[in-house]
């Protein structure tokens, strides 16, 4: 099992532990407050979790059912989860409304406070674990794991702070208050996880730099060509799909064609990392002279 593997599978299983003692303090005090604080953890399970489809399945090689590999796995997880986030979000929505129409004292509230803050301590403690080991092992991905659950300790904190504001004023108005903030919240990031996967699940194509990288290349390494149009681009997870015509002499052999692409889907993979390059070469009469990467 791989490294990145193993902190994979930890995050899930972090996740489950620190959502469970959050569902524990909820229910030993019936704040709504700290049932969003439990909520909010769900969104970590669905990072942890989509991150871990993303390397077992996602990572899997292309088979003769799935020609192109299997790159979607992990956006179409990720989907399934926001869309539970965003319910979860409408659910305390609901209970904040509830108690906000009739607060109540909250039942043990300093045992479910310490309840809470063991599990917020155990998030803190695993975050910069991610940051720590991603940093060390070149991954992005880790980084901004570890990254993301920073502020879920810090929405934590705040929220602990707000219960026990609560506590010390006897404002119980202040629990299902804290609970619509932190519901705003996970709408938010649960809405950015959903629109971020569909996006890659509608072929988005690649960022315009690194179009503009991808063009660069063409018009430098296709040497012998006359130009090249229809470039088009879509990415799937970490694999990019670039396809292109190349307008070659109409006498020039097929080697020689062959051996420009060649030449130029080895230097798009350099630049552009998993990159698979399909280029369909034509003779000269079919030239655009619109929308072109013209060659010298
Ligand atoms: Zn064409
Ligand atoms: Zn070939």
């Amino acid at each position: 099992m791989s490294e990145t593997l193993k902190l994979a599978a930890g995050s899930l299983l972090v996740g489950i532990a620190v959502l469970g003692l959050k569902v524990l303090a909820w229910w030993m005090t019936g704040s709504v407050a700290l049932l969003s604080d439990a909520l909010e953890s769900t969104v970590n399970l669905a990072t942890a979790f989509a991150a871990l489809v993303a390397i077992r399945v996602a990572a899997r090689p292309a088979d003769s059912t799935h020609n192109f590999g299997h790159h979607k796995a992990e956006y179409f997880s990720a989907v399934l989860e926001g869309v539970m986030i965003i319910v979860a979000a409408l659910f305390i929505m609901r209970e904040a409304y509830e108690g906000f129409l009739a607060p109540r004292a909250l039942d043990a509230p300093v045992e479910g406070l310490l309840v809470n803050l063991v599990a917020t301590a155990v998030n803190a403690g695993w975050a910069w674990m991610l940051v720590r080991r991603g940093t060390a092992l070149k991954s992005p991905a880790l980084v901004a794991d570890g990254k993301h659950l920073w502020t879920d300790v810090l929405t934590s904190a705040g929220v602990a702070i707000g219960v026990l504001l609560a506590l010390v004023t006897g404002w119980w108005i202040l629990d299902p208050l804290m609970a619509a903030m932190v519901a705003v919240n996970i709408l938010w990031s649960g809405s950015r996880v959903v629109k971020a996967s569909l996006s890659g699940l509608m072929d988005e194509s690649v960022p315009e730099e690194t179009l503009q990288k991808i063009r660069d290349i063409i018009a430098s390494e296709a040497d012998g060509a006359v130009e090249a149009h229809d470039l088009k681009t879509r990415h799937a997870g970490r694999a990019t799909f670039v396809e292109f015509h190349l307008v070659v002499p109409a006498e020039m052999t097929v080697f020689d064609a062959h051996e420009i692409c060649d030449r130029v889907e080895a230097a798009v993979a350099r630049a552009v990392p998993n990159t698979r390059v399909t280029i369909h070469v034509e003779p000269e009469h079919k030239s655009k002279h619109t929308g072109i990467i013209v060659l010298d």
